[in-house]
């Protein structure tokens, strides 16, 4: 009988000890060294004798923000359920990347925001803190050390392709053009991945991709942060497209270096950022007290924006035909609205769907739809939670999901709940955070539930009828 979504997302996000490795490929090449090729890389090194990365930026150990990744500068969250496949990965990872300075943020020193009203506290779990190219130099770091890993630079050009199956990869670097063979490839190209290309190229289907248009602009900004203000770490200030508009949120965390990152989100026409000023000026008058304390402090450096216009995603496991011995993780595959900060999250748990399909000794000569039955679960649960969220927002025109009007409905009575119920609170968080699958917020008890603490709310504050 086939697995429902929620056990298949279960065992996918399972932290435990990485099955026993038994090396089945010869050498496997991954396309892209970033969070996704990184991860790919190290399950990878497990299952054979060598492993290639090539990436057209020089992958130096240094914490420093690079062109092939433009929204390196942005603030990037790292969603627990990833920090545990990290962990799960790379036993240790935490407590060395706190002794190489990433803030930890416990539950004591969070705050969320919705519409201006502080939340009760969801979710416990101690969160890591660091910007993006710092957390990425950690993860590269331990993954480079492995001795059957190897990076290579230079720009992949495509494919070559026998009738059935990808056999090696072509790339330009500095020395020329040259061709890495492959027992298996892996795509972590990115969001801008030219796999579709490079398939079409060689004859196969075109890779079908849904976009969801939602033009967010971001504007990150770093500030110094004084050792003697420890007391909070991380404010999230979520705005509801009911209550503010255009204005997405901001958020403020401390990251390695003594310092803070801040950023806020808008959409459409609602750039924030466009100077420094602005940027600040809008941080301290429209978001609760704690960002005043932050912009006061000296700016580092440039406001950073960045503007994306859709989220996407390529259904893989829905391709009639696909050649053997390659696949696609993370952003090359699906990548969301990033307020919602699944990207690194979703990348280590496609990760985590790559260790389980190779340790099945699966059949190499076929395409890999083992693999993408395991990646549509994850891709499927954080598409669900982003995009309805996104739904409802009036610059959003779909495509709308069958049932939308009712699960937007549940969604709304469930996140307005959590800012009052710490049991809806801490359930909300578990699935927003990619602990748990979706269905674990659509059960009878946590709605109802839901409606209860909402009527209660509104009784409180005076207004019983309210719908
Ligand atoms: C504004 C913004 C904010 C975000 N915030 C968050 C957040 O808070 N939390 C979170 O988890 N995620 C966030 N994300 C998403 C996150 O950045 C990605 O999910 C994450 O980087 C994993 O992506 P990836 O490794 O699949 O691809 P990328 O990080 O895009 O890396 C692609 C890699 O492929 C290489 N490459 C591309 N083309 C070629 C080629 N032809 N040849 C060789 N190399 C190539 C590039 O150099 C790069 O190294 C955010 C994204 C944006 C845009």
């Amino acid at each position: 009988m086939p697995r429902s979504d929620a056990k298949v997302f279960a065992s996918i996000s399972a932290d435990g000890d990485p099955t026993a490795p038994s090396v089945i490929l010869g050498r496997a090449v991954v396309l892209g060294g970033s969070v996704g090729g990184l991860l790919a890389a190290r399950v990878l090194a497990d299952y054979a004798e060598r492993v290639v990365i090539i990436d057209r930026d020089e992958l130096t150990a240094a914490g420093a923000a690079r062109v092939g990744v433009p929204q390196g500068s942005q603030i990037h969250a790292l969603l627990p359920a990833g920090r545990a496949q990290l962990e799960r990965w790379f036993p240790g990872f935490s407590q060395q990347a706190v002794a190489r300075g990433v803030y930890v943020a416990s539950a004591d020193v969070r705050r969320t925001y919705l519409d201006g009203r502080l939340k009760v506290r969801g979710s416990d779990v101690a969160v890591l803190s660091a910007s993006r190219p710092f957390l990425e130099s950690l993860i590269r770091g331990r993954t480079l050390e492995l001795p059957n890993v190897e990076v290579v630079r230079g720009r992949v050009t495509g494919l070559d392709l026998s009738a059935t199956a990808v056999t090696a990869v072509r790339y330009e670097s500095m020395d020329g053009p040259g061709v890495e063979a492959a027992d298996l490839v892996v795509d972590a190209t990115g969001r801008s991945s030219r796999l579709g290309d490079w398939l079409a190229r060689g004859g196969w289907e075109r890779l079908p991709l849904t976009r969801m248009t939602i033009n967010i602009n971001y504007a990150t900004a770093t500030f110094r942060r004084a050792e003697s203000e420890p007391a909070l770490g991380t404010v999230l200030a979520i705005c509801s497209p009911g209550a503010s508009g255009d204005i997405a949120g901001a958020m403020f965390t401390a990251i390695e270096g003594d310092r803070w990152m801040v950023m806020m989100g808008g959409y459409g026409d609602s750039q924030p950022g466009r100077t420094a000023e602005d940027l600040v000026r809008r941080l301290r008058e429209d978001f609760p007290p704690e960002f005043r304390g932050v912009v006061e402090s000296e700016m580092l450096g440039e406001v950073e924006t960045y503007r994306q216009a859709d989220s996407r995603r390529r259904d893989f496991h829905a391709l009639e035909r696909f050649p053997a011995r390659l696949v696609s993780v993370g952003d090359a595959v699906s990548s969301f609205n990033p307020i919602y900060g699944q990207g690194m999250t979703s990348a280590a748990l496609h990760a985590s769907c790559l260790a389980r399909y190779l340790s099945a000794e699966p059949d190499l000569s076929v395409a890999a739809r083992e693999f993408f039955a395991l990646q549509r679960v994850v891709v499927d649960a954080a598409w669900g939670i982003s995009t309805s969220a996104d739904l409802s927002r009036p610059s959003v025109s779909g495509p709308y999901p069958r049932g939308y009007r009712i699960s937007s409905w549940v969604g709304n009575q469930i996140q307005e709940a959590s800012v009052t119920d710490p049991t809806v609170a801490r359930r909300f968080d578990a699935v927003t955070q990619m602990d748990r699958h979706p269905s674990y917020l659509a059960t009878p008890g946590t709605v109802l539930r839901a409606i209860r603490a909402n009527w209660r709310a509104r009784r409180r504050a005076g207004h019983p009828h309210t719908p």
